[in-house]
């Protein structure tokens, strides 16, 4: 069995507090990632080796935005996402 199938994938955007480096503002963006929830139940054909790897898996998500344009209409510059971890446990 696959990694992917130990889970349910979609997107999700959330929120994120951020301080643009160019300009020094603060504002609210709204980040996409891909959140893997663990299913409820490991499917059909698992072996003895995908339960013991199902029951050690756990929720996450990973971020997909690198990059962010600032919000300040005076700046509008592009800066990297810091601060804010690329893989999140749920
Ligand atoms: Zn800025």
């Amino acid at each position: 069995m696959e990694e992917r199938d130990f889970f349910d994938e979609r997107p999700e955007s959330r929120t994120h507090l951020m301080t643009c480096p160019h300009c020094g503002q603060q504002n609210e963006y709204e980040l996409s990632w891909l959140v893997r929830r663990k299913k409820a139940q490991i499917g059909r054909g698992a072996d003895e080796r995908d339960r013991a790897r199902f029951a050690k898996a756990q929720s996450y998500m990973v971020r997909r935005d690198d990059l962010v344009g600032c919000k300040n209409i005076r700046c509008r510059k592009r800066f990297d996402v810091a601060g804010i971890q690329s893989v999140a446990f749920l």
